[in-house]
């Protein structure tokens, strides 16, 4: 298992006001970098699915073998910025506490919201696994 001090993530102050891309507090304090990504279905994948790839646990593809025309897209895209809590929680690595953050406070904010836990957890892998390490 890798330490923290080698596997740790840059993190860069923010300036202006913005809110959590985590909880969606309104201020925010810190961001990461973050390389953009999307999601989508298998279908949406043009011919020629020779381009997938496998990596954990996620096929991935690239953004010019997808039909966006026919097929729903959410994209990601930039750092992520998050509150002093998240953050605390990213840092600590406790992503079941960060998961039960986000979703009470989607469900205070959004009581008719159909997102589940499942849904958060896939985010924060997704956020996980595409987060910029900093230079070694
Ligand atoms: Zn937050």
């Amino acid at each position: 298992m890798e330490s923290h001090a080698t596997e740790s993530a840059s993190v860069v102050p923010i300036r202006r006001s913005r809110a959590c891309d985590f909880c969606a507090h309104p201020d925010s304090t810190v961001s990461y970098p973050c390389r953009d990504f999307s999601l989508t279905t298998a279908a949406s994948v043009k011919s020629g699915e020779d381009t997938l790839s496998s990596n954990g646990g996620f096929l991935h593809v690239d953004a010019d073998q997808v039909d966006r025309s026919r097929f729903p897209v959410v994209v990601y895209r930039g750092d992520w910025a998050a509150c002093d809590l998240c953050r605390a929680l990213i840092e600590a690595s406790r992503i079941e506490d960060l998961t039960q953050r986000i979703i009470e406070e989607i469900r205070r904010q959004s009581p008719s919201t159909r997102l589940t836990l499942d849904d958060i957890r896939l985010m924060l892998l997704l956020f996980w696994e595409h987060r910029l390490k900093a230079a070694a």
